[in-house]
């Protein structure tokens, strides 16, 4: 193309330079996921300052522009709540008998600070094979796939069977309102499915790349938060006493750190750990084949504890995420708080976990609350053959060598209210993440390029598959 003057030569090489999200290596169908997936991640949804009625907007913008008619386009706020908006999109299937499958995906991220990131969380930056940004992980990869397969499927004509879903949320990571509880509440029929495919499962890669396996979540543990709470009448700090609330706290907090929570196990982690040790191998691939064998086995528990991915799977973990104490320099504190947040595990209750906080801790000071929170999960989801056989073809046609190993989901996410709601809900994205767990909810979140583009085209054909 001739160049007509150097200013606009100029101001396209100045763009050029400016553009450090360039698709490298895209196909012109991953640049069109692509795009879809960048304006997500350039959406800010955190709860502070973010709006996730705008990316359902955006959203909802794009399937409309691929022929989706305002009536099978849902904007679902509830009231009190104008930012935290969901989307439910529907492609309607040819038999009416055939129950619809829902595909879920939560669009809200958790809080980024600028400074204290390498790279602008809220820019979506492609560099050395991975995509950077707040999001791009957890989970607007996820939600992404799922708007340009919805999409592609309305512009290639494809009529599925049955119908299919797909429901993005707001208030997944922290917000007192949950969008997934809300629908299940106020819209059961809007979202009702046989099942659900959802964020969670993920993969596991080596520290070379090599997949190691490919994960669906069946089950998951509790996400609770309980408040710790010291107060002291205070007084002037040229003048201290013993009795003082920060360090009444801090006694408390190191018992909970040195505590370990004991050993448990489920028919998922125990599948887990079984289909795992081979793939291991060594000193810790033997402790999972014992493990699996004997969940008594105190030294194989013992080391599997030694990764904390794995420790996960194990027990009850809880751990100090906040602190606050104190009102000013020069005074003692009257006041010293600490969130814990505990990952229960399926069959344990918030009341239980308080009783042994309160034990362990032996201070009749520390005053104990159990924050409101999702409340106990749903019974874990049954590995049926509708659900699992396109899911073991899909992976074996890509990834002959690689497991898809059943397991624990150590993180909670909206599959306990759709479960609890009587909708069964799997964790599966067919994301393989890096041994750092791809940073999720971290500094410097991201996740190999190569396996978002690998994990949409599982999910596509495991979706077909279910649909047709
Ligand atoms: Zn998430």
């Amino acid at each position: 193309m001739p160049i007509r003057n150097k200013h606009a030569l100029f101001v396209s090489l100045a763009l050029l330079l400016a553009l450090p999200a360039r698709a490298q290596n895209a196909t012109p169908d991953q640049r069109a996921f692509r795009d879809i997936y960048k304006e997500l991640v350039e959406t800010n949804t955190t709860l502070s300052s973010g709006d996730c009625t705008l990316a359902a907007s955006r959203m909802a913008a794009r399937l409309k522009s691929a022929g989706y008619p305002d009536g099978d386009l849902h904007i679902v706020t509830a009231p009190g709540h104008p930012k935290e908006g969901g989307l439910v999109a529907v492609l309607p299937g040819s038999d009416p008998k055939a129950k619809a499958i829902l595909l879920l995906a939560h669009l809200d991220v958790v809080e980024a600070k600028r400074k204290d990131w390498a790279r602008d969380p809220f820019r979506f930056i492609e560099e050395d094979g991975y995509f950077y940004g707040r999001g791009t992980a957890d989970d607007k990869a996820q939600a992404a796939i799922w708007v340009d397969m919805l999409a592609r499927f309305k512009k290639d004509g494809f009529k599925p069977r049955r119908t299919l879903k797909m429901a993005l949320t707001c208030g997944e990571e922290s917000a007192p309102f949950n969008g997934a509880r809300d629908l299940a509440e106020r819209q059961r029929a809007l979202i009702d499915a046989e099942f659900a495919l959802n964020e969670g499962g993920w993969g596991r890669m080596d520290e070379k790349g090599k997949r190691v396996y490919l994960g669906i979540n069946a089950g998951e543990k509790t996400n609770q938060n309980f408040r710790l709470e010291v107060t002291n009448p205070g007084g002037h700090s040229m003048r201290p006493v013993k009795d003082n609330a920060i360090y009444h706290l801090s006694a408390g907090l190191m018992k909970i750190g040195a505590y370990d929570f004991e050993v448990q196990n489920t028919d998922s982690s125990r599948a887990f750990f079984a289909k795992m040790g081979p793939q291991i191998g060594g000193a810790m691939g033997a402790a999972m084949t014992e493990f699996a064998k004997n969940p008594k086995n105190a030294a194989a528990a013992k080391l599997l504890a030694s990764d904390p991915a794995y420790n996960a799977m194990l027990r009850t973990t809880c751990v100090a995420t906040m602190l606050d104490a104190g009102h000013a320099t020069n005074a003692l504190p009257q006041r010293a708080g600490a969130n814990v947040n505990c990952r229960i595990f399926p069959g344990v209750t918030p009341n239980q976990i308080k009783d042994r906080l309160t034990a362990l801790m032996a201070d009749p000071q520390i005053k104990i609350t159990i924050l409101p929170g999702r409340g106990a999960g749903g019974p874990a989801p049954k590995l049926t053959d509708t659900v699992m056989k396109p899911i073991l073809a899909a992976a074996a046609k890509r990834w002959p060598d690689v497991p898809v190993v059943p397991m624990l989901e150590i993180g909670a996410t909206d599959a306990s209210h759709l479960s609890r709601a009587g909708i069964p809900t799997y964790g599966f994205t067919g994301i393989i993440f890096e041994p750092d767990g791809s940073r999720l909810h971290g500094l410097n979140e991201r996740v190999r390029v190569r396996a978002v583009y690998d994990g949409r085209e599982l999910l596509t054909d495991v979706v077909k598959a279910y649909v047709q």
